[in-house]
C-alpha cells in the first residue's frame, strides 16, 4: 500500500503521460474496445483451448487483493471485489487481507464477512502474512489456523517452515524487492510475485530475485497480484484521496493464469505449486503457453513447471498466444535460459507461434523462460492501467532440466 503510495508521489508526471499516451492513441482505443467486447464473448472457448501437454482447464485470477478489512483500503468491499472479478470473467481470487489489521484472526474477519460467498467465482482462502521481516501471501484451497502463522511470524525460519508444513498451506514471497520486501528464506515458499501492479518497471529487481533463485536450483512459480486497495466509489460511498488509483490498478492488473485439472479451489493452488502458470497483464490481454518436446516424437509433452532429465539430445520449444490478439501486431519474445537472454523471437498476431531448438547440458541445470513484450489490450474496467504496465505483456513460468525437486 504505502509502496503504491510511493509510485504515485509523481502523479502529474504520470497522469500527462497517460493523457498524452492515451490522446494519440484513441483510433486504435475504439477499434481496440470492439475487440475486447468479441474477446469477452469468446472467453469460454479460449479457456477450453486444449493444451498439447495434458488435459485441464486454463483458469485466470487475482492473487494479491485487499478488501475492508485491511484498514487501509477504501470503498473495497468483499462484494464490490466479487461482482468486479465476475464481471470481467475472473475464474478465481484470492482476497489476502493484512493479518496484522485483524492480530491474525483472520477467519473471524476476511473469512465470515456474509459476503465471502460466490457460486461462481473460485474464493481461495488466504492472507497477506504482515511482519516485520517483509510480507508473503497464504494461498489455500480450505480455510486454515491462520493465527498459527500469524502468531510465530517473529521467530526463527526454522519455527515458521515447521507451522507451515502443518498447516499445509502454499505461503509466496510478496513484492521481492522494495518496502516490506519478504526478507525470510526462500526455502519456505513455492511461489514469488514477480509481477507486482499494474507499474511494470519496479519489477525488474523481482524478476532478477526469481532468477536467482532458479539458478541456485529452486523450482519455484513467478505469479502475479495487483495488490488492489481501492475501489470506485458506488452508492453513499465517497471517494477518497486515493479514489483515483481504482483507474490504474485494480483486480486484474496483472492476471495469473493457471493450467488446473478441473475448476475447482484445489486444483488452482496445485496448478499454482506446480507452475503451471503464466501471468499477464490484464484478463483481456494474450495468454503466453511454454511446451517442450524432449524425446522428438513431435508431441509437445512438456510444459511450464515440468522437470526432465536431459539426456543430451536437441529438445523442440514452442512459445503459443492465446486469447485477445490483433492479427497485425507484433510481438517481440525473449527466451531467457539460465538467467540470461538466449535469444529473441518475432511474433505476428496473424499466426502466434514460434519454435526454437536447443540442447539442455546433460550434466548441469538447465532452465528456460518467456517474456512477451508488444501493444498490450486495452483494459476498459482499469483504463489507464495499460500505460502503466508499458511494452510487457505477457510471461511464463520455466520449463526444467537436471533440477532436484526436493531441493
Ligand atoms: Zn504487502
Ligand atoms: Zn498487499
Amino acid at each position: 500500500m504505502e509502496e503504491f503510495k510511493m509510485l504515485f508521489k509523481n502523479k502529474t508526471t504520470i497522469l500527462s503521460k497517460c493523457k498524452l499516451f492515451i490522446s494519440s492513441f484513441k483510433p486504435v482505443i475504439f477499434v481496440a474496445l470492439v475487440l475486447v467486447t468479441s474477446a469477452i464473448r469468446s472467453q469460454e472457448t479460449l479457456n477450453k483451448s486444449v493444451s498439447p501437454a495434458s488435459v485441464g482447464v486454463w483458469l485466470k485470477g487475482d492473487l494479491h487483493v485487499h478488501s475492508r478489512h485491511s484498514t487501509e483500503s477504501s470503498n473495497n468491499s468483499i462484494s464490490k471485489i466479487i461482482n468486479f472479478s465476475k464481471s470481467v470473467k475472473m475464474d478465481y481470487v484470492c482476497i489476502t487481507d493484512h493479518d496484522n489489521h485483524v492480530h491474525g484472526d483472520v477467519e473471524h474477519h476476511t473469512w465470515s464477512d456474509p459476503e465471502f460467498k460466490s457460486d461462481s467465482l473460485l474464493l481461495l482462502y488466504g492472507a497477506e502474512w504482515t511482519t516485520t521481516r517483509g510480507h508473503g501471501n497464504v494461498f489455500s484451497d480450505k480455510p486454515y489456523n491462520h493465527q498459527k502463522l500469524f502468531d510465530v511470524r517473529d521467530q526463527r525460519d526454522v519455527n515458521i517452515g515447521k507451522v507451515k508444513k502443518l498447516l499445509s498451506i502454499h505461503l509466496s514471497a510478496n513484492h521481492p524487492s522494495g518496502k516490506d520486501n519478504f526478507g525470510f528464506s526462500y526455502d519456505l515458499v513455492q511461489s514469488i510475485e514477480v509481477w507486482n501492479s499494474a507499474f511494470w518497471p519496479k519489477n525488474a529487481n523481482a524478476i532478477m530475485i526469481w532468477d536467482d533463485m532458479l539458478s541456485s536450483g529452486r523450482m519455484m512459480t513467478g505469479r502475479g497480484g495487483s495488490d488492489a486497495h481501492h475501489g470506485v466509489p458506488n452508492g453513499s460511498e465517497k471517494p477518497t484521496s486515493n479514489t483515483y488509483q481504482a483507474e490504474y490498478n485494480y483486480v486484474g492488473t496483472p492476471t495469473t493464469w493457471v493450467f488446473a485439472k478441473e475448476r475447482s479451489l484445489k486444483a488452482v493452488v496445485d496448478a499454482l505449486t506446480q507452475a503451471k502458470v503464466s501471468v499477464s497483464s490484464n484478463p483481456f490481454a494474450p495468454r503466453v503457453e511454454f511446451y517442450a518436446d524432449a524425446n522428438g516424437d513431435g508431441k509437445f509433452e512438456m510444459m511450464m513447471g515440468d522437470n526432465i532429465k536431459s539426456n543430451g539430445k536437441p529438445v523442440k520449444f514452442r512459445v503459443q498466444l492465446n486469447g485477445n490478439l490483433l492479427p497485425d501486431a507484433d510481438y517481440t519474445i525473449t527466451v531467457i535460459k539460465n538467467g540470461g537472454k538466449f535469444d529473441t523471437y518475432n511474433l505476428r498476431g496473424s499466426t502466434p507461434m514460434i519454435e526454437f531448438e536447443d540442447t539442455p547440458n546433460p550434466q548441469g541445470r538447465t532452465y528456460y523462460r518467456v517474456t512477451v513484450e508488444g501493444t498490450n489490450t486495452p483494459y476498459p474496467q482499469v483504463p489507464k492501467s495499460m500505460a502503466l504496465s508499458e511494452k510487457m505483456v505477457a510471461l511464463s513460468n520455466p520449463i526444467y532440466f537436471n533440477f532436484n525437486p526436493d531441493f
